[in-house]
């Protein structure tokens, strides 16, 4: 297809050079290089020298003359002239009005360069493919059928999405509340978790199009192509009225600016992005027109692109943990011949999938399957096509290595959890999971604080055991040699906590009532002190943590194989195995 349309290119190519020679020939072929006086010509005629004459349009006549040889002469414009010609035997042509070739050729010629410019903008357009996609078919709402049931797991991303998809159908509703619904979401994300699905099904549970094109279409393009190529796509989408507009990849033109490279060679994806701000503002409420944009990281993001009105809602979509996974491959192994396949088994083995991953996996699996001419797909299959999708993973992923991290993590992540249900009780445990996100290495342990406008020293001194409690839940059960890096993120806010309660909130020894902050100059000589009674707080908190787990190792055992088995334990689940030890 991609040849076919490059060498079409030489048709029209061809046309316009063979077109321009019998045009030039036309017009000037005809056209005598040397002038006669009038009078001279006058003679010819009169001499019976001349065969032919021809009238141009300009102000020349071309005269033919029976010996072969040509001149051209001023045309008199008399009326008589014609006449007397004619009268000598003389032929006549004509050329005011332009000969039938000569129309023939011009519209011959009018046509290729037209084809020329047409073929070679098309080209362009198929180094990116998704751009071309859009300006070459406009998704029908049928062919966009899908829905969220296409989206295994997930259940919270589509949560927050279904109030999008309920203001494209009524977004009437919520103007009369004067509600203002997001023109922007930002849904962010490891690769292949499904950001696009999930944005396609936005579309499809609304009925509304689905315009997509991807942040890296615009890198390396000219200045202002960009920019042209995004007002075009919101033009197109605001003809249709309401509509998704999917930008992939957003970080290619909307990444932090400032920096070294800030200065130069950034115009075209300044450009873009102003675009894409300029239109996002440009419509109204009540138009029903979601942009809807992926990226893997939020915080690489121009703050300019969060702000309110413009991508003012984001949505983690995360990695599937057991349950989705479980989902997602019976959702892809739906349309296949299968047998006596163990999908919780499956499930099982792939921890630290995407979901694409699991979809390729299936795919592989199925290849084999067909390879072999088998009736159906089975674990065999599955068990083979492993190797495969592994193959080009990095050592981390690799399964011995990542029943270790299982397992560590799920220690570290019910050490938190732990001293949370224990020291923070006003803390809510609202979810403990192992499948690592965007924020943190490893899994995360959510806990909602209790409002209040204070925090006090009891309670900020039980916040930093909370933190700690990760790191002490790895040595206690591991061993001091087989801690690990996980705990950086825990480090860092614990740090942040006991400086501050000793310098700025007036908790401490060294500094008493004092705040450092406004110690101007004279801060630099309490440096060392204050640094120093951080370090023996963390240390005399860390040392209460461990005793803490050690008392409660049943808890925390029980909670880190609870973490190991289904890898997401939600707050009944935690309460609960809380509760029977209490
Ligand atoms: P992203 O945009 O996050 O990189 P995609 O939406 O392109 O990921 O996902 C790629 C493919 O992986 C999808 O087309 C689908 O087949 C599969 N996939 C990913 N996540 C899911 C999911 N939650 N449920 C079902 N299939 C999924
Ligand atoms: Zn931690």
């Amino acid at each position: 297809m991609n040849k076919l349309k490059k060498n079409i290119i030489w048709i029209p190519i061809a046309t316009a050079i063979i077109s321009t020679l019998v045009l030039v020939y036309l017009s000037f072929g005809q056209k005598a290089n040397y002038n006669k006086q009038y009078s001279l010509f006058l003679q010819d005629i009169t001499d019976n020298n001349i065969s032919k004459v021809i009238f141009n349009n300009d102000a020349n006549l071309t005269v033919f003359l029976k010996n072969g040889s040509k001149y051209s002469t001023s045309n008199p414009n008399s009326p008589t002239l014609k006449e007397d010609l004619l009268k000598n035997n003389i032929e006549i042509l004509d050329e005011k009005v332009s000969s039938p070739s000569k129309t023939i050729t011009s519209v011959m010629l009018l046509t290729s360069i037209i084809s020329i410019v047409f073929i070679s903008l098309n080209k362009k357009n198929l180094g990116s493919s998704k751009i071309s996609n859009l300006d070459v078919k406009d998704f029908s709402v049928d062919e966009n059928a899908l829905n969220f049931n296409s989206v295994a797991g997930n259940e919270e991303a589509k949560e927050s999405l279904m109030d999008v998809v309920d203001f494209l159908k009524n977004p009437d509703k919520y103007k009369e509340y004067g509600a203002r619904m997001p023109k922007g979401v930002i849904l962010y994300g490891s690769p292949g978790t499904g950001k696009t699905l999930l944005a396609k099904a936005v579309a499809g549970e609304a009925k509304v199009p689905f315009y997509a094109l991807s942040g890296s279409d615009f890198v390396q393009v000219y200045v202002g192509v960009g920019a042209a190529r995004i007002r075009n796509l919101f033009k197109k989408a605001k003809a249709h009225g309401k509509a998704v507009i999917f930008i992939d990849e957003i970080d290619a033109i909307g990444k932090k600016r400032g920096g070294s490279n800030a200065s130069s060679g950034n115009d075209e994806r300044d450009q873009t992005l102003n675009a894409l701000l300029t239109e996002m503002s440009g419509f109204g409420e009540k138009e029903g027109i979601v942009v809807i944009a992926a990226t893997n990281r939020l915080d690489t993001l121009d703050s300019a692109l969060l702000r309110p009105g413009r991508f003012d809602r984001h949505i983690e979509v995360s990695l599937p943990d057991l349950a989705a996974r479980e989902k997602i491959i019976s959702l892809h192994l739906k349309n296949k011949p299968h047998n006596e396949i163990n999908i919780k088994d499956i499930a099982r083995k792939t921890a630290y999938f995407s979901g694409a991953k699991l979809e390729s996996l299936i795919n592989e699996a199925a290849i084999i399957a067909a390879k072999e001419n088998s009736l159906s797909l089975n674990e065999g299959h599955i068990n083979k096509a492993f190797s495969i999708v592994l193959a080009g993973y990095e050592k981390k992923e690799r399964s011995h290595y990542l029943e270790e991290d299982r397992l560590l993590t799920s220690y570290h992540e019910a050490g938190h959890a732990l001293l949370s249900l224990i020291k923070t009780p006003e803390d809510t445990v609202s979810k403990i999971t192992i499948i690592p996100t965007t924020k943190g290495a490893g899994g995360y342990t959510l806990t909602i604080p209790k409002d209040s406008s204070y925090q006090r020293l009891d309670y900020l001194k039980n916040r930093i055991m909370v933190l700690l409690g990760g790191r002490a839940a790895e040595e206690l059960i591991f061993g001091k040699d087989k801690i690990s890096t996980g705990a950086e993120g825990d480090l860092s806010k614990t740090t942040e906590i006991a400086l501050s309660m000793i310098s700025e909130y007036g908790m401490g020894n060294t500094l008493g009532l004092l705040k450092l902050s406004s110690l101007g100059q004279l801060s630099n000589s309490y440096g060392n002190p204050v640094v120093e009674e951080c370090r023996e707080l963390i240390n005399s908190l860390y040392k209460e943590t461990i005793t803490i787990l050690i008392e409660n190792r049943k808890i925390l055992d029980k909670i880190a194989n609870e973490l190991l088995d289904k890898e997401t334990l939600d707050k009944e689940e935690i309460y609960t195995i809380y509760n029977i030890f209490k």
